[in-house]
């Protein structure tokens, strides 16, 4: 057994152990404590590919460089997750992603290991309890006055803005945490990502 397999569904002690639980998260510095070298390149339509190699005992994660910054991100997190929960280092292995699969309107749904990876690359970018405390200070920056949680489509995706700004991650990726952490519910999740893809 390797050290990271303790890690599963345990991002936030992941990022504690590595000296890394501060945002916006330094997945980068992530990748290198955990001896994983990433690359660069054009990927065509693959967003990332995660590689392992017993002969060398070597970790490749590769990302799609056309990709925008904070897709790239978000996909070495979800790469970094495939390293946590689904490499047995002994035999070789390799997991390649579509644009597809990854956080945003999807067409099929995903695979169990897809959403995992998904659900843990989130927790390592936005880690639950530093997410919920920043929200709460940029709702009450925002929205100085306000007593509930009541708000306009516009006004809470003008909280999804700040918060994706502050944690490094797209505005989708924002508003699947907000339902995962039942901020919003489903009706106003469809809402929020119908208003992102018109404005
Ligand atoms: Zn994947």
């Amino acid at each position: 057994m390797r050290y990271v397999e303790k890690y599963r569904d345990e991002a936030n002690e992941l990022l504690r152990d590595s000296d890394l639980f501060e945002i916006p998260i330094n997945i980068e510095d992530l990748a290198k404590k955990l001896n994983i070298e990433v690359r660069y390149k054009d990927l065509n339509k693959l967003s990332g590919v995660i590689k392992y190699t017993p002969s060398s005992d070597k970790v490749i994660i590769t990302i799609n460089s056309n990709d925008f910054e904070l897709r790239q991100r978000f996909t070495l997190a979800h790469e970094i997750a495939h390293y946590i929960h689904d490499i047995n280092f002994e035999k070789e292995k390799k997991i390649e992603d579509t644009i597809s699969s990854q956080t945003h309107f999807r067409k099929e749904p995903l695979s169990p290991i897809e959403r995992r990876a998904d659900k843990f690359a989130s927790d390592l970018l936005m880690p639950n309890e530093l997410f919920k405390k920043e929200v709460k200070s940029i709702v009450k920056k925002l929205f100085p006055d306000r007593e509930n949680f009541n708000f306009e489509v516009r006004e809470i995706y003008k909280i999804v803005k700040d918060t994706s700004k502050l944690f490094g991650v797209s505005k989708p990726a924002v508003i699947y945490k907000f339902k995962s952490l039942k901020i919003t519910d489903e009706k106003l999740t469809k809402e929020l990502f119908n208003y992102h893809y018109e404005n």
